[in-house]
């Protein structure tokens, strides 16, 4: 199965990809997470990609959009994906569609601009492994200590509170209508993901087998 997680920065759509990947057995493929990690070894995208990033901007189109062909022509794809954080604006829907890629499923999180801000305030992420968690709702073993790989826990530049601000506007702009496109082709669920992560979880998974 191809599905899409839609929803606004922080409304946990890295933690559910991770949940469906477990039980479907198929790849999440994030965008955030390839630029971070092209930043991370310094490549040209990378370093492309950094001043948007930072200001809390979404990277080019066209950028994200070969980010994805490329990631979707590998052999782990075959048998289904699921896409965190793209497309997030209409011409990356479209490009998706251009390249024959058939969604099945497109989840909406939903959760409000005022959970969002409290939520990313507290996310933190493993600067070696990438792995999320929040000084809250998902709290490694160890404080400031990554549960996978010990890597050191830290606050992504893009979470600090003007930068979420920032990516809640360019969301709302851009992102947001992408759910009247997958609507009309009839691939919309919205699910409610303003409760814990384990009731967001069954939404998703009721969304995915009806
Ligand atoms: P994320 O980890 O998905 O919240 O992404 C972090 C940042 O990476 C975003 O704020 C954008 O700057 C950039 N980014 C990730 N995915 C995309 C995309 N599909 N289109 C444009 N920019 C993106």
């Amino acid at each position: 199965m191809n599905i899409i997680l839609l929803g606004a920065p922080g409304a946990g759509k890295g933690t559910q990809a991770e949940k469906i990947c477990e039980i479907l057995k198929i790849p999440t493929i994030s965008t955030g997470n390839i630029i971070r990690a092209a930043l991370k070894n310094g490549t040209e995208m990378g370093l492309k990609a950094k001043s948007f990033m930072d200001a809390g901007k979404l990277v080019p189109d066209e950028v994200v959009i070969g980010i994805i062909q490329e990631r979707l022509s590998e052999s782990d794809c075959k048998n289904g994906f699921i896409l965190d954080g793209f497309p997030r604006t209409i011409p990356q829907a479209e490009a998706l569609d251009a390249m024959g890629v058939e969604i099945n499923k497109v989840i909406d999180i939903e959760v409000s601009d005022e959970d969002i801000v409290k939520r990313m305030s507290g996310r933190r992420v493993c600067e070696k492994c990438g792995a999320s968690y929040h000084l809250e709702y998902k709290k490694p073993a160890k404080e400031g200590v990554c549960n996978l790989c010990t890597g050191t826990l830290v606050q992504r530049k893009d979470d600090h509170p003007d930068t979420v601000l920032s990516r809640l506007k360019v969301y709302h702009e851009e992102t947001e209508p992408l759910k009247d496109y997958y609507e009309k082709q009839g691939k919309l669920t919205i699910v409610e993901g303003q409760h814990d992560i384990a009731d967001t979880t069954a939404k998703v998974l009721k969304a995915l087998e009806d």
